[in-house]
């Protein structure tokens, strides 16, 4: 059991484990250090008569007061430099008190979409493993690509990676920019058709001449493993129904709020965005999950008012740091979709990606919040592959 215990233990819990005792410690010694300066340097720069009646106030017996009722200079001096010592005490105090009372304790919890993320990936791993098992076959995802931009080979590069490592069979469709859109649709038709391919992915965006709600449009509904497909969001929309597959952003966003504890029921919460792919899906998501949603986008008057009412933020608008600490209910939980690259000369690459949220500020009124790099953008790929398991699983097993 024991040994057990030692193998699922994630290494990055027993870093942040270790990093945070280290800076605990660090604080408290700061402080006494910070104490200990104010008392010496104003025993320092307090005169000397003054210091050494001090020093012979503190050294004489507690008859000093009748001893020495008549030396009114004396005792003047000695109230004057204790008073300089209590001041500077004081001010001293008042410095450590922010390491003392190190507020620390009372930031967000920050949920670590890295750590989910590999954990939901193990599980699917395991998933496919069983399936594998039992019927000899194992779920199959075919991603298509036009034309050479970078951005999308290296998505397609990280979801054929990320299909490898979980044993999800990958088909794989590179194809020029100049290819038409007839041709582009018979090669979806062409997954539509195979048995052993259970999800189709069209990396967006295509080419101008292509329509892409026409391509999206051909995925089969069983296959449409980005979820966007108009029947699987209208199932989404509606009670009582439920669709095969949801988008993965905010499916992913949803999960880190359950996986971390997050009561959902009856909570107000506030989506930022109202996007096809992020904020309008996330908004019927919380709904499902019996949240009081309030949608804010580019014409919403008083976003911040209405941010600092939600129990539950997803931010998704694609704008820098836009929601500031006192957007912030005290104990909202924020999930941070947004990824935003802004100039930053101290990283060799000249930017750093932050998200809609200012972090540092949020998190010192937040119970939980999401990182940027390291939050959702794990999730989503994560989401593909377990939409890929449900579909693959449906198909072969018959599941519902
Ligand atoms: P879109 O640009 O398609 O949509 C942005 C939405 O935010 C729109 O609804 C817009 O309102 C609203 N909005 C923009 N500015 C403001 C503002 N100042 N106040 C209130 N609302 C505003 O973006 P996406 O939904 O595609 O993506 C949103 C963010 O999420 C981006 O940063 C993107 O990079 C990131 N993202 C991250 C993913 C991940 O895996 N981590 C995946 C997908 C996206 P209106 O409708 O009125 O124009």
């Amino acid at each position: 059991m024991l040994l057990h215990f030692f193998e699922t233990l994630n290494y990055s819990h027993v870093f942040l484990w270790v990093y945070t005792r280290v800076k605990r410690s660090l604080s408290f010694s700061l402080s006494l250090v910070s104490l200990l300066k104010g008392v010496i340097v104003t025993f320092i720069i307090i005169s000397k008569r003054e210091r050494s009646a001090l020093l012979l106030w503190l050294c004489e017996d507690s008859d000093f007061d009748e001893e020495e009722e008549e030396e009114e200079e004396e005792e003047e001096m000695v109230l004057k430099a204790a008073t300089s010592l209590l001041q500077a005490l004081g001010n001293a105090a008042r410095r450590a008190i922010p390491f003392f009372v190190s507020d620390d304790d009372d930031d967000a919890k920050i949920i670590d979409g890295k750590r989910i993320a590999a954990d939901i990936r193990a599980e699917i791993k395991g998933e496919v493993e069983r399936l594998k098992a039992k019927t000899g076959k194992v779920p199959g995802l075919a991603v298509v690509i036009v034309g050479e931009r970078k951005d999308s080979q290296t998505y397609v590069r990280m979801k054929r990676k990320a299909c490898d490592e979980v044993g999800i069979h990958s088909f794989h469709s590179e194809l020029p920019e100049t290819i038409s859109e007839k041709e582009l649709i018979d090669v979806v038709k062409g997954y539509n058709d195979n048995p052993d391919c259970h999800g189709i992915l069209v990396q967006l965006p295509l080419p101008k001449h292509i329509d892409e709600e026409k391509v999206l449009g051909v995925i089969s509904l069983e296959k449409d493993v980005d979820g966007f497909h108009p029947l699987n969001i209208g199932m989404l929309a509606m009670k009582g129904h439920e669709p095969l597959f949801m988008p993965c952003t905010p499916k992913g966003s949803i999960v880190l709020l359950e996986r971390s504890g997050v009561e959902l029921k009856g909570k107000n919460a506030v989506v930022v965005g109202r996007s096809n792919i992020v904020g309008m899906p996330a908004s019927m998501m919380l709904n499902k999950k019996d949240c009081t949603v309030t949608v804010v986008h580019s014409r919403t008057k008083n976003p911040k008012e209405i941010c600092r009412r939600a129990d539950v933020v997803i931010a998704a608008a694609g704008s820098a740091k836009m929601i500031k600490g006192d957007w912030i209910k005290k104990g909202a939980a924020v999930i941070d979709v947004g990824t935003n690259s802004v100039e930053d000369k101290s990283k060799k690459s000249g930017y750093a990606l932050v998200g809609d949220v200012d972090f540092n500020e949020a998190k010192k009124r937040a119970s939980f919040i999401t990182p940027v790099p390291g939050g959702v953008g794990p999730m989503t790929i994560a989401m593909l592959l377990q939409n890929c398991l449900d579909g693959g699983k449906r198909a072969i097993e018959g599941t519902k």
